[in-house]
C-alpha cells in the first residue's frame, strides 16, 4: 500500500514563499506538506519544477445547465451533456468548484435544484454548490422546503420588469416590501442573501429612452443600465438586508457605484462579488453585441477603478457569471441575450490582470479566487493548501497564450477575450485529489465532482 495517492514535488505556494515544498495527497485530502524528497510512494507523482501550486478557484457565480431551448440541438447546450463540457473548460482553467445556481424560472425552487443536482451528479468534473434563488411570494413561502432540501443561498433581482422580464425567460424581481420580507426569512432559517442589485425603475426608464435610438453600441446599451441603477440598488438592499441581519452578497458588482454603497454602509454582513470582465473589459471592447450582459460592461474609466477598488481590498470573490448562450444568440443589442461565458478564464484573468500586470500579490489572489469564498459559503475545506484541507489544487504555468474560444472546452463558441494575453494558466488540475488535467489533456474524465449541498452545511 502506497502512503498517497498523488505527489506534486517542488511546489512554490502562496503561504511559504521562499522554500519549496512537496505535497502528499490521500482520499481527496491534503495529508502531508514536507520539504522537498521528504515524500515517497505515491500512485501518481507530479513534477511542479517550482511553479506555483495554489487552491482550485472558486467560481462564485455560474449558470452551467440554464439552457435556452432554440439552442439545445447544439452540441454541449443540452440537458444531457452541459455540465459535461462547461465542467471540463473550468477544469482546464483551473476552476475546481462552482457555485451554481438552481436553473431559473417562476415554479418550484426545490425542483430545479433537484433537476440541477440530477444533471451535474451525472455529467460534473467539478465539486458543484447550488445557490437557489426567490423570484416571487410562492418561492418565498417555498424557503424551509429549500433549505431543507440543501440549498443555503437565495439569490434575489431587482432590475428586471415587464417585457424584459418575459424576454429572459421569467425571471422575475422582487420589490422593496418582498425583499424586505425575504431578508427577514432568509435570515431567520440561518441562510444568506445574494442580489442582482440595478434598480428596475431607472432601468425601465433608461432602457427605453436608449432603445429609441436603436441601441447601436456598447456605451449607449451602459446607458440604459447606468452605474447610478447599481449604486441605488446596492444601497437599498444593503440596507434592508442590515436591518433584518441577514448576510447578503451584491452578486457582479460592475461599477465604483456598487463599491461605493458598501463603504458607506458599513454593513459587516456584506460582501462584494466583482467579474474579470468589469475590470478587463469596457464598453470600448471592440465586441459589439457579444458584450451584452447585465450589470452592463462599463466605460473604460469605469472599468479601471473597479480594478482600482480591487486592489484596494473593496471587492471580496469572484465569480465568472458564465452563461451559455452561443454567438448566435447575440444578432444586436436590442434582442440578444444578456451574458457572457468566462469559468474557464476566471483564474486566468484575474491572475493575469492583477498580479502580472498590476501586481497583485499571490496570496492576495489566492483569497479573491477561493478562500474569501470559502469562508463566506462555509466549504471549509477549501481554500487553503493546508495539512487537512481538500486536495482541489492548480499547478500553473506562467509565460504567454493567446485565448482562443476554440481552444477553452466550453460549449460556447465565442470568448469576449478572444485575442487577449494570458499571463498563467493551469498546466495541470487536481480536484478531489485526482489528476483530472495535464498538459492539454484531460487525464481522468470518468471522475465526477461532489454536489456540495448538503442539508447540515450551517
Ligand atoms: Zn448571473
Amino acid at each position: 500500500m502506497t502512503a498517497f495517492d498523488l505527489t506534486i514535488h517542488n511546489a512554490r505556494t502562496s503561504t511559504s514563499d521562499t522554500d519549496l515544498v512537496d505535497i502528499g495527497v490521500r482520499d481527496g485530502v491534503i495529508t502531508a506538506i514536507t520539504a522537498p524528497g521528504e515524500l515517497t510512494a505515491a500512485t501518481r507523482t507530479l513534477d511542479a519544477e517550482g511553479a506555483w501550486v495554489i487552491p482550485g478557484a472558486i467560481d462564485t457565480h455560474t449558470h452551467i445547465g440554464q439552457l435556452a431551448p432554440e439552442y439545445t440541438h447544439l452540441p454541449g447546450l443540452s440537458e444531457a451533456d452541459n455540465y459535461a463540457y462547461e465542467t471540463r473548460a473550468a477544469i482546464a482553467g483551473g476552476c475546481t468548484t462552482a457555485l451554481n445556481y438552481a436553473p431559473f424560472g417562476q415554479g418550484s425552487v426545490v425542483a430545479a435544484f433537484e433537476a440541477g443536482k440530477a444533471a451535474a451528479t451525472a455529467q460534473s468534473r467539478m465539486n458543484i454548490l447550488f445557490h437557489g434563488y426567490i423570484m416571487n411570494d410562492k418561492q418565498l413561502e417555498e424557503l424551509p422546503e429549500s433549505v431543507a432540501a440543501g440549498l443555503r443561498t437565495f439569490k434575489m433581482f431587482m432590475p428586471y420588469r415587464g417585457k424584459e422580464a418575459c424576454a429572459l425567460g421569467g425571471i422575475g424581481s422582487l420589490d422593496h416590501a418582498q425583499l424586505r420580507l425575504a431578508f427577514r426569512a432568509i435570515a431567520a432559517h440561518g441562510c444568506q442573501a445574494l442580489v442582482h442589485a440595478e434598480d428596475g425603475d431607472i432601468v425601465d426608464y433608461c432602457m427605453r429612452e436608449q432603445a429609441a435610438t436603436g441601441m447601436p453600441d456598447l456605451a449607449s446599451y451602459e446607458q440604459g443600465r447606468p452605474a447610478e441603477a447599481e449604486g441605488d440598488a446596492t444601497w437599498t438592499a444593503l440596507y434592508l438586508a442590515e436591518l433584518a441581519d441577514c448576510p447578503v452578497s451584491i452578486v457582479h458588482v460592475s461599477s465604483p457605484e456598487g463599491i461605493r454603497a458598501r463603504r458607506a454602509s458599513g454593513y459587516r454582513g456584506a460582501s462584494l462579488e466583482s467579474c474579470p470582465h468589469y475590470l478587463m473589459l469596457s464598453t470600448a471592447s471592440p465586441i459589439g453585441a457579444a458584450g451584452k450582459v447585465a450589470p452592463p460592461l462599463r466605460p473604460p474609466e469605469l472599468a479601471s477603478a473597479v480594478t482600482d477598488a480591487v486592489l484596494a481590498g473593496d471587492i471580496d470573490f469572484f465569480g465568472s457569471d458564465h452563461n451559455v448562450w452561443p454567438a448566435q444568440a447575440k444578432p444586436n443589442l436590442l434582442d440578444g441575450r444578456a451574458g457572457l461565458p468566462g469559468i474557464g478564464l476566471l483564474l486566468p484573468l484575474v491572475l493575469t490582470h492583477l498580479v502580472f500586470e498590476r501586481g497583485l500579490s499571490m496570496a492576495r489572489a489566492v483569497e479573491l479566487t477561493s478562500t474569501n469564498a470559502a469562508r463566506k459559503f462555509g466549504l471549509s475545506g477549501k481554500g487553503r493548501v493546508a495539512v487537512g484541507a481538500d486536495a482541489d489544487l492548480v499547478v500553473l504555468e506562467t509565460g504567454e497564450k493567446t485565448v482562443h474560444a476554440g481552444e477553452l472546452h466550453s460549449a460556447v463558441d465565442y470568448s469576449p477575450y478572444e485575442g487577449m494575453t494570458l499571463r498563467a494558466w493551469p498546466r495541470a488540475t487536481v480536484c478531489g485529489g485526482r489528476l483530472v488535467y495535464a498538459d492539454g489533456d484531460f487525464t481522468d474524465d470518468d471522475f465526477r465532482g461532489r454536489i456540495l449541498n448538503t442539508p447540515d452545511l450551517r
